[in-house]
């Protein structure tokens, strides 16, 4: 079996006391992961670690077959927490999801046509084809966090790194983003997301890394997960019944 991620004896400073302590794990191609734990556990901490953000760390670290030092960033989706345009430069909901294309090196890219096209098409599967050209800075939390998950589809992402999505997001945004990620895992994409609530995002969970003090306190099934952070394996929440119920067809979200 391929991995996505593998982690080997992964600690991660920000003083001389490893924040994340001796971590190894490894994460299949294909699987959706939901990584949780209390606050100050460590989850940030770490998706910055694998994302290359901070470096001050010992051990390996391998995404899609690549050490740290060489990660394939255009295969890499990333979703950070609390994505706010407030006080950001001006730019509309078109602008900020072309620039998904932006790299050091293809700075062309953003003006090509098929750009234009391809990000056009993306607002349009996050029902947001009607404020393409009004600035971002007007926009709730939960049409920012769409802008944020069109933007990350511009690239052919393989591996999609999300923390905590949904929250401070309506339910109308949480039906989106739902079925932007049970589209992206039938497609064969990787998934880890930092989860407090995995309840919402139950039927596409499978398997749960939970972090305590920098190390890991459970790795499974979520079928088995009888963590501490909010999970209910034997009643649907109405969250995610409402997901399922009104979730219109977003179909062939392109890669
Ligand atoms: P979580 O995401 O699980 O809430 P974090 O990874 O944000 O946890 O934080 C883990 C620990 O690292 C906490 O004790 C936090 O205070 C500390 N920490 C996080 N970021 C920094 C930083 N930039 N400098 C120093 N300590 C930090």
């Amino acid at each position: 079996m391929s991995h996505a991620i593998t982690v080997t004896n992964l600690c991660v400073y920000y003083n001389s006391t490893p924040t994340i302590n001796d971590l190894s794990f490894s994460i299949p191609t294909g699987h959706t992961y939901a990584l949780t734990g209390h606050n100050g556990s460590g989850k940030t901490t770490l998706l910055k670690a694998l994302l290359g953000i901070n470096s001050n760390i010992k051990g390996d670290i391998t995404l899609l077959d690549h050490p740290i030092t060489s990660l394939p960033y255009k295969h890499i989706g990333y979703i950070p927490q609390h994505v706010s345009a407030r006080g950001a430069i001006p730019a509309t909901a078109l602008e900020v999801v072309k620039s998904g294309t932006l790299t050091r090196t293809s700075l062309f890219h953003y003006h090509r046509r098929s750009t234009s096209a391809k990000a056009r098409e993306l607002l349009k599967k996050v029902e947001l084809e009607d404020k393409m050209n009004e600035h971002v800075q007007t926009f709730s939390g939960g049409q920012m966090q769409r802008v944020s998950i069109a933007r990350a589809l511009m690239k052919d992402i393989d591996l999609l790194i999300l923390d905590e999505p949904l929250n401070g997001i309506d339910v109308h945004s949480r039906t989106i983003l739902y079925n932007i990620l049970e589209n992206l895992k039938k497609q064969g994409c990787t998934i880890v997301c930092v989860l407090h609530d995995m309840t919402p995002l139950a039927n596409l969970i499978d398997n749960v890394i939970e972090l305590d003090h920098g190390s890991i306190s459970f790795h499974g099934p979520y079928s088995s997960y009888t963590g501490t952070t909010t999970t209910n394996h034997h009643e649907p929440y109405e969250t995610t019944q409402m997901i399922r119920h009104h979730a219109p067809t977003l179909t062939g979200v392109h890669r």
